[in-house]
């Protein structure tokens, strides 16, 4: 008898990769070989950089280190993916080169402060993970002003994050006595806080209204002066500030731009299938330009659908597990209020979403969205709250 063991090359260990690996791992045992690479030293979850930013907890215990993460079947390899050869499935790192039978790409987006004017030297940028605990300690230090969370230019990651940013930090100025003599404004592209979800965005625009946080939609910052400190803004406008939080442009990884993969910017795949134009190549969420939004409910969806395909590939199958578009969001409100939005993006159609809450009782749900994958993933117990 002879034995195929089937290499599985997973590019990435973020929400993508991370659920991928663990699935296939899991339901394949020693029947494929799955090697898992990512340069950082662990996994954060987008929320959680807002929590730490909050001082709703401390960055150690948001951050999910890798160390031990090889679970039954999954090779963690601690390096930097240097060259991807799409048609060869090879792959160079600076643990060495790996050759595989199915490559998945899923090394997320990059963020680039340096290329808005002003931003490094004016600003802050939340997004990194160092951005956002950098930002703990600038908060720590603020005695209010004219505060303004922009956007600096689209695709981004997480449509909600900033204005729930902007909530949340209205909730901070109030609990430091700060808010009365400060000012919250918002800069985003989109038209709607969550534009798949008229009620939510409602619900989002009605909590602005309340909270007076002033909302500048359909424009972004294109640069901060900070010699004057004013943000400058794609429709010609000026805004002062005294804190500028800014979300940073988006691009793939440079090692994904020079290998070919990307056209126009992020990877093309099959919406359905996450197949790349290369036979045995996947990728899967925000390094790809798939549909629907930047976000790890998307990457994770996707990366259960690809599972699947290489399950069944394993198993000498034909692979028909097909990705559906949905995705459960939730959003913070501040005052220990969060919203849930199930939001489904279909290729060619219109997408539609529902709301439920905000309520105290999701907070729990949020907080066991999280918990369950990092069981699910690390095997650990985690309380994401100090
Ligand atoms: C403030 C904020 C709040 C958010 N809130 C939410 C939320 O509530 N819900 C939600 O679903 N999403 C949220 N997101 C978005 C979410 O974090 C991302 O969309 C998600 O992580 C994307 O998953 P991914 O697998 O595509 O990429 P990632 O999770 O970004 O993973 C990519 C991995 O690739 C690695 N990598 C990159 N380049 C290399 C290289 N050359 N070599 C080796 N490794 C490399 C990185 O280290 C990283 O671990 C939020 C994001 C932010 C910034």
């Amino acid at each position: 008898m002879i034995f195929v063991v089937t290499r599985v090359l997973v590019l990435g260990a973020g929400f993508g990769g991370l659920e991928l690996s663990t699935t296939v791992a899991q339901a394949c045992g020693p029947d494929v070989e799955l090697t898992l690479v990512d340069q950082a030293d662990g996994f954060v979850f987008g929320f959680s950089k807002l929590d730490v930013m909050f001082g709703r907890t401390g960055p150690e215990q948001v951050l999910h280190r890798y160390t031990g993460l090889a679970g039954p079947g999954v090779r963690f390899v601690a390096a930097t993916v240097t060259a991807i050869d799409p048609a060869a499935r090879r792959v160079e790192t600076t643990a060495g080169p790996f050759d595989a039978d199915i490559l998945v790409v899923a090394l997320g987006a990059d963020l680039h402060p340096e290329a808005t004017p002003g931003l490094l030297d004016g600003g802050h940028e939340f997004y990194t993970v160092a951005g956002a605990f950098g930002v703990r300690d600038v908060l720590d230090g603020f005695t209010g002003g004219r505060v303004v969370v922009g956007v600096t230019s689209t695709p981004f990651k997480c449509p909600p994050a900033p204005s729930e940013t902007a909530l949340l930090m209205h909730e901070f100025l109030t609990a430091r006595g700060l808010r009365d003599g400060s000012e919250i404004s918002l800069v985003m592209p989109l038209g709607t806080p969550i534009p798949p979800s008229p009620e939510a965005s409602a619900a989002v625009l009605a909590a602005f209204e309340q909270h007076g946080i002033r909302w500048y939609p359909e424009r972004l910052v294109r640069a901060l002066d900070p010699a004057r400190r004013v943000a400058l803004l794609s429709d010609g406008g000026e805004l002062p500030y005294d804190l500028f939080l800014g979300v940073p442009v988006h691009r793939v990884p440079d090692v994904v731009a020079g290998s070919g993969l990307a056209v126009d910017g992020w990877i093309p795949v099959d919406p359905r299938t996450l197949e790349t134009a290369f036979p045995g190549v996947y990728a899967v969420g925000d390094v790809t330009s798939v549909g629907t939004p930047k976000a790890g409910v998307f990457a994770e969806g996707q990366a259960a659908v690809v599972a699947e395909r290489i399950v069944a590939t394993v198993r000498g199958g034909t692979p028909d597990a097909q990705y559906d578009g949905r995705g459960v969001c939730y959003l913070e409100f501040g005052h220990d209020q969060v919203a849930k939005v199930d939001v489904t993006f279909r290729s060619g159609e219109r997408p539609v979403g529902g709301l439920e809450g905000p309520s105290t009782a999701l907070v729990a749900d949020k907080t066991a969205f999280g918990t369950d994958r990092i069981r699910r993933w690390f095997g650990r117990d985690w309380i994401p709250t100090a």
